[in-house]
C-alpha cells in the first residue's frame, strides 16, 4: 500500500466498527463490489454467503468453496488501480507467509487462492483465505470495554507474538498496521455465527429472499441494537443504579469457553523489512514515535503497536488517544501523551527525525505543549483501572520495555515470548 503516497497508507481506525457499515458511498466505479448471497466467483467455484466485515479497501465475505466443500473468507478489493495494486502486493506477501508455514501453525492468516472478478464497478482482485472468527476489537466491545482479564490477555499475547516472531524473523515482513481489528480469533465469539459449528447449510443459489441482504444483520435489527446501546450509554453516563434490561446489558459478559487462539490478518499495508520507506504508517493510536518524528522505522514499530494493543485488551481503553488541541497538532498531542506516561523522550531520539524541528526545541522539549502532567504507566493501571499493585507491577514490567522511545532498545517478539509475565 505504499502506493498511496504520504499518509494515504494509514487506516482510518474506524474500519470494521460494529454499528457502522461501509456505507453506500464506496459502491461506485473503482469502489466496492456489491455482492449478494448466492453470487458465484472464480467460474462458479466460490459462492458468497454473508458479509463478514469490511475495511477501507475491501469487503470480506463468508463464501463456500464448492470444490473442496468448505467455508472460506473471500476478500473483494475495491477496483481502482491503486487498490488492485495494493491487493497484488498483499497476495505477494501472503504467498511468502503461506510458503514458509506449510502446517499453518504460525498464527498468521492462511492464503488459499486469488483471482480477478469483473463486476459493474470494475475488476476486483479477490483473495481467498481461511475463515476466521471475530476481531479482538469485537472481543473488547463484547465485554463492554472493561478489559478481558490478565490471564486472557496473556494467552492472546502469546498467540500474537508467535505470529510476529514468524513475520519478523523468518519472513522479513513488517506488518505496519497491527491493531485489534487486524487480529482475529480463530473461532467466532457466538457459536451460532460459526458456519461449521452451527451446521450451516451453504447457500448455493441466489434466491429472491436473499437478493438484497448484503448486510450481516437487517436494518430493523440494527436500529433495535443501536437504540438499546444508546439507552445503556445514557443510563451509565447518569450513573444511576440500574435495573431490568439495562442492568443485564451493563453486566460483564462471561468470556469463559471462548477460544482465545488468534491470528494476524490484513497485510494490505505490510512491507518487506528490507524495503521499508520512511512514509507514515500505522493507525493513529498505534503509531510509534519514530514514525511521527520521521526517523525511519523497522520491525520494532510493530512491537510498539503490539504494546498499545495489549494495554487496550487489558483495560478496554486505548493507551494513547491524541486530539488536535488549540495551537497544537494531533502529532504533538500524541508525543505529549507518550511522554506523560513514559517519561521524557531522550534528546538524541527527539532530534533524530525529519520532522523533529517542527515539534521539539533545541533542549528536546516540545515547543507548544510546555506543561506535561506525568502519570507513569504503573500508576495509571492502579489509579485509573483498579489493578492491584502486584498486577500493575507485573504488567508494566512486560509493557514498559516494549514502549521504549529508542526503537533498537525494544525487545523483539522472540524476547517477549521469554518474559516471565507470559510464563
Ligand atoms: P482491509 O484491508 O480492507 O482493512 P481486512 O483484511 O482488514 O481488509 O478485512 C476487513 C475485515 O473483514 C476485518 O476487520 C474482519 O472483520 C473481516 N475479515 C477479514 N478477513 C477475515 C477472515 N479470514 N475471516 C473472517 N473475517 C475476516
Ligand atoms: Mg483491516
Amino acid at each position: 500500500m505504499a502506493f498511496f503516497g504520504n499518509g494515504g497508507n494509514c487506516s482510518s481506525g474506524s474500519e470494521g466498527e460494529e454499528d457502522e457499515d461501509e456505507g453506500m458511498e464506496g459502491y461506485r466505479k473503482g469502489g466496492y463490489h456489491a455482492a449478494r448471497p448466492g453470487d458465484r466467483f472464480a467460474g462458479g467455484r466460490f459462492v458468497a454467503q454473508r458479509k463478514l466485515g469490511w475495511g477501507n479497501f475491501s469487503t470480506v465475505w463468508l463464501a463456500y468453496d464448492t470444490h473442496l466443500n468448505r467455508f472460506v473468507a473471500l476478500k473483494i478489493q475495491k477496483s481502482a488501480r491503486d487498490y488492485a495494486q495494493a491487493a497484488l502486493h498483499e497476495i505477494e506477501l501472503l504467498s511468502a507467509i503461506a510458503k514458509g508455514d506449510p502446517t499453518n501453525s504460525k498464527n498468521v492468516l492462511q492464503l488459499l487462492d486469488n483471482f480477478k472478478h469483473a463486476g459493474p464497478n470494475g475488476q476486483h482482485v479477490c483473495i481467498v483465505t481461511e475463515f476466521l472468527g471475530d476481531s479482538l476489537l469485537r472481543l473488547i466491545r463484547y465485554n463492554r470495554n472493561k478489559g478481558i482479564g490478565l490471564s486472557r490477555v496473556k494467552e492472546i499475547c502469546r498467540s500474537v507474538l508467535v505470529g510476529l516472531d514468524y513475520l519478523h524473523r523468518e519472513i522479513g515482513i513488517i506488518h505496519t498496521d497491527l491493531k485489534p481489528e487486524n487480529v482475529l480469533l480463530v473461532s467466532t465469539i457466538n457459536p451460532s455465527k460459526d458456519p461449521v459449528r452451527s451446521g450451516l447449510t451453504p447457500i448455493l443459489e441466489r434466491t429472491v429472499s436473499n437478493q438484497y441482504s448484503g448486510s450481516v444483520i437487517s436494518f430493523s435489527e440494527k436500529m433495535l441494537k443501536m437504540r438499546a446501546r444508546r439507552a445503556v450509554a445514557k443510563i451509565s453516563r447518569r450513573r444511576v443504579s440500574l435495573g431490568g434490561v439495562a442492568a443485564e446489558m451493563e453486566k460483564e459478559r462471561n468470556l469463559d469457553g471462548i477460544s482465545l487462539k488468534c491470528k494476524i490478518v490484513d497485510f494490505g499495508n505490510a512491507c518487506w523489512g528490507s524495503q521499508q520507506l520512511a512514509g507514515e504508517i500505522q493507525t493513529r493510536q498505534y503509531r510509534a514515535p519514530e514514525v511521527i518524528i520521521g526517523s525511519g522505522y523497522s520491525y520494532s514499530a510493530d512491537m510498539w503497536s503490539f504494546a498499545c494493543m495489549t494495554f487496550e485488551l487489558a483495560t478496554g481503553e486505548v493507551l494513547f488517544a491524541p486530539k488536535t488541541c488549540q495551537g497544537c497538532s494531533e502529532d504533538e498531542d500524541h508525543l505529549a501523551l507518550m511522554m506523560e506516561t513514559l517519561g521524557k523522550m531522550p534528546k538524541k531520539i527527539a532530534s533524530s527525525g525529519t520532522r523533529s524541528k517542527e515539534y521539539f526545541d533545541r533542549h528536546g522539549d516540545l515547543k507548544r505543549i510546555r506543561r506535561l502532567k506525568f502519570w507513569p504507566l504503573e500508576l495509571v493501571l492502579v489509579q485509573r483501572y483498579n489493578f492491584t499493585e502486584p498486577e500493575a507491577h507485573g504488567f508494566a514490567d512486560f509493557l514498559r520495555p516494549i514502549l521504549d522511545f529508542t526503537p533498537e532498545n525494544r525487545p523483539t517478539a522472540a524476547d517477549c515470548l521469554k518474559h516471565p509475565w507470559l510464563n
